[in-house]
């Protein structure tokens, strides 16, 4: 039996929308392609499965429980409201890392347009999480970059105070059906994992997940 069986699994999943008006948005090109088949995986191995997810191209998975969201400020308080009773966090969403700083409550005619928009950051979702995280949950992020992401998904797993960083370059999996990752550990630990369909990419995730979980088990219980 799996470790994740009867384990609740928490995945933030798809791309955000930061509106500008009631119509226009921010954006990026996210499938949700990657959240769907860790969703997929972790029910498959018998997790309960919370998927908080953006507009992705694709429905949510059948058997897991979808809580639906557009920006990044509703994926946060979904998340948050179902972060206490999770085991393994995981933050696959491609957050749009900006929102327009004010929302016009009516459609923006189109002579009235600035040249310019004004930005803010949005939330970081995941950061959010491992910065209220309870004993014993894990944490797991990605990392998407041009280059260099393996170094630069260090950089962002103490930033952001993550178990594991899965990073991946934006070329070999951003919108796409497969993926070419590398697992990047809290102890420095880099596992290459070559390219395959985005499925088996989790299977790989969701291995590295459980090892992390039951060596949390053994220091709680230590
Ligand atoms: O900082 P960057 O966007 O590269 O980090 C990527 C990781 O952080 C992913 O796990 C993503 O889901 C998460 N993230 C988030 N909220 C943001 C930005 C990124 O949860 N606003």
């Amino acid at each position: 039996m799996s470790p994740l069986s009867g384990r609740t699994v928490l995945i933030t999943s798809g791309p955000t929308r930061e509106y500008l008006d009631p119509i226009r948005f921010l954006s990026n090109r996210s499938t949700g392609r990657m959240g769907a088949a860790l969703a997929e995986a972790a029910r498959d191995r018998g997790a309960r499965v919370v998927f908080v997810t953006g507009p992705a191209e694709t429905p949510p998975p059948p058997g897991v429980e979808a809580v639906r969201v557009e920006t990044a400020e509703e994926m946060l308080s979904a998340a948050r409201a179902q972060a206490a009773g999770a085991d393994l966090v995981i933050g696959v969403a491609a957050v749009t890392d900006v929102r327009p700083r004010r929302r016009a409550a009516a459609k923006v005619s189109r002579g009235d347009l600035p040249a310019a928009l004004e930005l803010e950051p949005t939330p970081d979702v995941v950061a959010a999480l491992a910065a209220s995280r309870r004993p014993g949950q894990v944490l797991v992020g990605f990392a998407a970059e041009d280059d260099r992401p393996a170094e630069r998904a260090r950089r962002k797993l103490a930033a952001k105070g993550l178990d594991l960083v899965v990073a991946n370059t934006i070329a070999a999996g951003f919108g796409g059906k497969t993926n070419e990752v590398v697992l990047v550990g809290r102890d420095g630990r880099e596992t290459p994992v070559a390219r395959a369909p985005k499925r088996e990419i989790a299977e790989r995730i969701l291995d590295a997940a459980e090892a992390l979980l039951a060596a949390a088990r053994t220091r709680g219980a230590a």
